[in-house]
């Protein structure tokens, strides 16, 4: 769990350093807010990162911007029953329609910023 926490926060000062270079890089003196994308099974915990992410901006160009995560669900494909399905869970043992476990994982491992607010 403390592995996990200092994940948390090395992602936290990764986007930082994404978002503020991209300030700079458009001229902007703050940034307003930060967007993320992240995938259930990507191993990141929603309320750690943002408890990390609040600790990292201080006294940055980001001192006053809020981070929004949206929360991607793990979706496979199954090659039983050849259909798409998604899960509730950060890991997927069998397919939830037929049990099987011939499938693919297709999303929910996702890190990403996909959108950054500055002025
Ligand atoms: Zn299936």
């Amino acid at each position: 769990m403390y592995k996990e926490k200092m994940h948390e926060m090395s992602i936290a000062l990764n986007v930082l350093d994404i978002a503020s270079e991209q300030c700079r890089r458009a001229d902007c003196a703050e940034i307003e807010s930060i967007h993320v994308k992240i995938g259930k099974a990507s191993g990141v915990f929603c309320d750690a990162l943002l408890f990390a992410f609040d600790a990292a901006k201080q006294d940055s160009i980001a001192k006053n911007a809020s981070l929004h995560i949206e929360e991607v669900p793990v979706t496979g494909l199954c090659s039983d029953c050849d259909k798409d399905f998604a899960v509730e869970e950060q890991y997927i043992l069998s397919c939830p329609l037929c049990k099987g476990t011939s499938f693919t994982i297709t999303g929910g491992r996702e890190l990403d910023i996909i959108d950054i607010e500055a002025v």
